[in-house]
């Protein structure tokens, strides 16, 4: 509409000035090097803008021919960054797939044809990954750190290689300088954690899990979790170092972090003891009992006093009991105390009352012994001793990774280093397995 409407005020301005200088005859005569040129000044002015056209058709044709070859380059530049281009995303689709030949194949092709050494290093060092060529995939990385923008993408490698090579010290290292890059990625927060821990550099994980919780990296329970285990590890190292003051701070935080935590309410109760606090020891144990009775926890608790009679152990045993009356941990203790005070009665009906609970192999054979202690029916005692070895294992410690046995609760497993892989564990029905802990990693 307004293009019609220019061109019919332009035609209108045209007839108008043609209309005028027609209107307006006049005469122009010219001389020059002996030429005489004698004609109307409308037909002069329509010779000059004829002149101007030609004029204007010869330059473009002239730079026509002038930059063809500069278009043709930049044609073939432009055919091979698509070509580039294609390998580069055709090399990427082989890396999600897994063909390692297909990848390094475009990962060569697009190196060649793409002028853009981030991508196409990416790329290589994928397909080098892929195809189990460490050392390439590697050096490939290497080179990405080397570029800010891609320092991140690099030290992400590296630290995969380094883990998948189980070169914990280096995978330390890129760890740290990853997050110096880039504090927000939570799968390296977690990483970074797991692998201070596995180093025992316990102040430092510490610093990390503070960094972790104001990015919310750790769901709540967890965090709570890991920052409980660290507590206890940095009160054995203060305990060890003879600060007693930062030990028993330290331990004190574990507990408080996790109560269902049975070694660090039994290593508070020590340190408790050790500064002639025994009531609060009792304390801090009995809070343990009351969410997560454990064995380890009533021998701390007995071993408050370990001067006390059979009859005294009993009364203790029934004090700690007392915060968690009807567990089975609790009869089995209870009962097991009363067996070693001679009181036959208290000592079966508690042991009676276990084995409803949870019938497991020591609960039938400590009430064999009661059987064996109080009358001596013969028979009575070798079906008790049948029923505890038909029966359910008791719990141990197994490691949630490897499913290695451990004599004790350890926050690495002594096998294969896991992080709060030891679990208090029915042997014939193990926990689920850890979540895994590595870092996401680029390659399948
Ligand atoms: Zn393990």
């Amino acid at each position: 509409m307004l293009r019609l409407l220019i061109y019919l005020v332009t035609l209108a301005i045209l007839i108008a000035a043609a209309v005028w200088l027609a209107d307006r005859p006049g005469a122009v005569a010219v001389d020059w090097l002996g030429w005489r040129i004698e004609t109307s000044v409308p037909v002069l002015l329509i010779g000059l803008f004829l002149v101007v056209v030609l004029f204007s058709a010869v330059i473009r044709f002239w730079r026509l021919v002038v930059g063809l070859p500069g278009r043709l380059a930049e044609r073939r530049r432009e055919k091979r960054r698509r070509q580039g281009y294609l390998a580069l995303t055709d090399g990427l689709a082989a890396v999600a797939a897994g063909d390692a030949g297909r990848a390094r194949k475009n990962a060569r092709r697009a190196d060649g044809l793409l002028n853009d050494p981030p991508l196409t290093l990416l790329l290589s060092a994928q397909a080098a990954q892929l195809s189990g060529d460490a050392d390439a995939a590697k050096n490939h990385f290497a080179r990405l750190v080397e570029r800010p923008e891609t320092e991140f993408l690099g030290l992400r490698g590296l630290l995969t290689q380094a883990l998948r090579a189980g070169d914990q010290a280096a995978a330390l290292d890129y760890a740290r300088r990853a997050h110096a890059v880039n504090p927000d990625a939570g799968w390296l927060t977690a990483t970074l954690f797991d692998l201070q821990a596995r180093a025992g550099l316990w102040g430092e994980a510490a610093q990390t899990l503070r960094d972790a919780a104001k990015r919310h990296v750790f769901p709540p329970e967890d965090a709570a979790r890991k920052r409980a285990i660290v507590a206890y590890e940095r009160a054995g190292q203060a305990q060890a170092a003879g600060d007693r003051r930062e030990a028993l701070r330290q331990a004190r935080q574990a507990h408080e972090a996790d109560p269902a935590f049975p070694a660090a309410a039994v290593r508070l109760a020590e340190l408790l003891m050790a500064e002639g606090k025994e009531r609060k020891a009792a304390t801090a144990l009995a809070d343990t009992w009351r969410v997560a009775p454990h064995p380890d926890v009533m021998a701390a608790h007995l071993g408050l006093s370990p001067a006390d009679d059979a009859l005294r152990r009993l009364q203790r045993a029934e004090k700690l009991a007392a915060a968690n009356p009807d567990h089975p941990e609790s009869h089995l203790a209870v009962g097991e105390q009363a067996l070693r005070a001679k009181l036959w009665g208290q000592a079966r009906a508690h042991l009676t009352a276990a084995a409803e609970a949870r019938p497991t192999a020591r609960v039938y054979r400590l009430l064999a012994e009661v059987e064996e202690a109080e009358g001596g029916d013969a028979a009575a005692v070798r079906d008790w001793l049948a029923k505890a070895a038909a029966a359910a294992p008791d719990p141990i410690w197994l490691c949630r990774q490897c499913g290695g046995v451990a004599p004790r609760w350890s926050s690495l497993c002594p096998t294969c280093h896991a992080l709060d892989g030891i679990a208090w564990s029915d042997p014939l029905h193990p926990p689920p397995a850890l979540p895994a802990a590595a870092p996401a990693v680029i390659a399948p």
